[in-house]
């Protein structure tokens, strides 16, 4: 029997040489007790869930982890990957995968009804397994909670001016935001609004979404946009403690809707050689344990209606979604990109 080292070997391979890796991972790809996955999420985050499937299931979960390459590297193996599931954060990234056409559609009745039609791809090429939603992160110094923004629209009034922060307007959390804002006001509002942040910025973008909220505590600028489960990742963080306290979180709305969200999510693969397991795997995250699991470790919203949220999400306040089917944020997201350079936002 192959065992867990004989794909990550075989993964490790197909990195390098590409022609004898065909062989390899055919040899090492289909295996009854095993699945395979490709992830661009940090193993930390996910593996708990996994140890629970193995623990329930008694089928295996082999990981690859890296930071970028996944997609072409399943391009590259083409029907000899090793790989069943490929694991990512960012409807942009999810969109990738499947226009790339590394990725197979799938349907249960379990995945069709536990997922809103909003949050999976309509025939089945990605599912959404957590929310995170894009929340204003407001100085308690230097924000009254009734000044705080409603409305991600409201971040462009002047009354901002030089006290925003945020990260640069081409990553992919800060271009969903944008290409929702073209889904719900068209081109011409969108560039207008990015404008308006970008003349109310404090400072250079620059950082990560917590090296904004760092800046709000010294002092540098009074709000900034970062996802919400920043907010738990900081407060457990000996360092990052002081920043989390200098700031409390608001949930603004777009379009008079609610909360910008994004989602972490799955696809199975087009060459899945264990597409059983590989199913059984996705059907597992989407059930009440691994949601749950998912929302107290990773501070991110189950997916799945009725499944009780992290203490600590609960506390942050209500979270209500904007509606906005997660393919229409990836229809704008090339406009997005090119209104980001147009009003040389990151300049
Ligand atoms: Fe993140």
């Amino acid at each position: 029997m192959l065992n867990r080292s004989c794909f990550l070997a075989a993964a490790g391979l197909a990195a390098l040489t590409l022609g004898a890796t065909a062989i390899a991972n055919e040899q090492a790809a289909v295996n009854p007790g095993e699945v395979n996955v490709y992830s661009y999420r940090q193993p930390f985050l996910i593996q708990p869930m996994f140890d629970a499937f193995t623990r329930e299931t008694g089928v295996k979960v082999n990981v690859v982890f890296a930071k970028k390459g996944l997609v072409e590297r399943l391009k590259q193996e083409g029907r000899n990957s090793p790989a069943d599931l490929i694991f990512t954060v960012d409807i942009g990234r999810l969109n990738d995968a499947y226009e790339s056409g590394v990725t197979d559609a799938v349907e249960t009745d379990h995945l069709t009804s536990a997922i809103p039609a909003a949050f999976r791809q309509t025939d089945g090429h990605w599912y959404g397994l957590t929310k995170r939603a894009r929340i204003v992160y407001a100085s308690k110094d230097r924000v009254a909670p009734e000044d705080a923004p409603k409305a991600y629209e409201e971040l462009a009034d002047p009354k901002w001016a030089g006290r925003i922060c945020t990260r640069a307007g081409n990553h992919v959390y800060q271009i969903a935001l944008t290409a929702a804002m073209i889904a719900h006001h068209g081109e011409a509002k969108a560039e207008e609004w990015l404008r308006g942040i970008k003349s109310n910025l404090a400072r250079k973008p620059q950082g990560n979404d917590r090296a904004q909220v760092k800046a709000i505590n010294e002092g540098e600028c009074d709000i900034s946009l970062g996802n919400n489960y920043y907010f738990g990742k900081m407060l457990q963080n000996e360092e990052q403690f002081a920043w989390a306290q200098s700031v409390y979180p608001v949930f603004p709305s777009i379009g008079g809707k609610g909360t910008h969200v994004n989602i972490s999510g799955m696809a199975l693969t087009k060459a899945s050689p264990n597409r059983d397991n590989g199913i059984r795997l996705m059907e597992f995250l989407t059930g009440d344990l691994a949601q749950q699991m998912y929302s107290e470790q990773n501070f991110e919203y189950p997916i799945v209606a009725g499944v009780p949220q992290a203490g600590l999400l609960r506390s942050m306040g209500d979270m209500h979604p904007d509606d906005l089917p997660l393919d229409r944020i990836a229809a704008y997201r090339a406009d997005a990109f090119k209104l980001v350079d147009k009003v040389g936002y990151n300049d």
